[in-house]
């Protein structure tokens, strides 16, 4: 059984200091993948790091709709190192649309701009998209039919449960973080999606409430999302973990 974590921004400072030791610490949690998923220039190049250096991790590079906001400049360098570094990476991430503050006209432009520039990028180079919605998945699923997406990740989705049915039937997939422990909302909309398009992550080092709560995020803790998936798809922790992995395997190395 082998235990995914597939959204975790690593090169993070919370994890510097003890990285070897989280890294440890999550193979003996079982958790045997980790995507490492960057948000601008720095942490794209600190990603391809990571992954050339641990086993276990994976990369995903890629720009980040506050990126897009605040740094646009790095457009150019962050396009031509996911082409560069195409063979060392699994997807294109953290990519996307957020409107959860106000960017303005110009803010919300540029993050259309780079999304589109960063889908063009995944279909060019047959990548999936390891994406960030925040209250913008309809503007995000509407991109996605225009460009014909069909690898696509929604991770910690927290929109309406009306766009997350539309993100289902479209068949894309959809990763859940330990606020599912805690969050009846959460739970609710982890049901609407079929074992064959869930994953799991933990965001971290984005901390948490519940048991998380005052504890730095770590990858072993993506433990705490299989075993309340588990309980409320009604499935046995190692035939979830099967299938997660599965729909890892599928949608990120391109196998089965
Ligand atoms: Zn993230």
């Amino acid at each position: 059984m082998i235990l995914v974590d597939t959204h975790n921004h690593l090169y993070s400072e919370e994890y510097m200091e003890n990285l070897d030791s989280i890294l440890k610490e999550a193979v003996e949690a079982g958790v045997g993948v980790i995507i490492c998923v960057a948000e601008d220039l720095e942490s794209s190049r600190a990603t391809l790091s990571l992954a050339e250096k641990y086993e276990n991790v994976y990369a995903a590079i890629g720009m980040h709709p506050w990126t897009a906001i605040h740094q646009y400049d790095e457009l150019k360098e962050i396009t031509s190192l996911i082409r560069d570094y195409a063979d060392h990476i699994v997807a294109i991430g953290e990519v996307g649309l957020d409107k959860k503050y106000d960017s303005g006209e110009k803010g919300w432009m540029r993050q259309v701009e780079v999304f589109k520039q960063m889908i063009e990028l995944a279909l060019e180079l047959d990548k999936p998209l390891n994406i960030h919605s925040r209250r913008a998945a309809s503007d995000v699923l509407e991109l996605l039919k225009v460009y014909r997406v069909k690898k696509a990740h929604f991770h910690w989705f927290t929109d309406s449960e009306d766009i997350l049915r539309e993100v289902v039937s479209m068949g894309y997939y959809v990763s859940f973080t330990p606020s599912i422990t805690y969050s009846k909302r959460m739970m609710r909309m982890s049901k609407m999606v079929p074992v064959k398009q869930l994953l799991t992550e933990t965001d971290g080092p984005v901390p948490f409430y519940g048991p998380l709560k005052g504890e730095l995020t770590r990858p072993c803790h993506v433990k705490l999302v299989y075993e309340k998936l588990s309980e409320i798809h009604g499935y046995k922790l190692e035939d979830l973990a099967n299938e997660i992995y599965r729909n890892f395997s599928k949608l990120y190395l391109d196998i089965g």
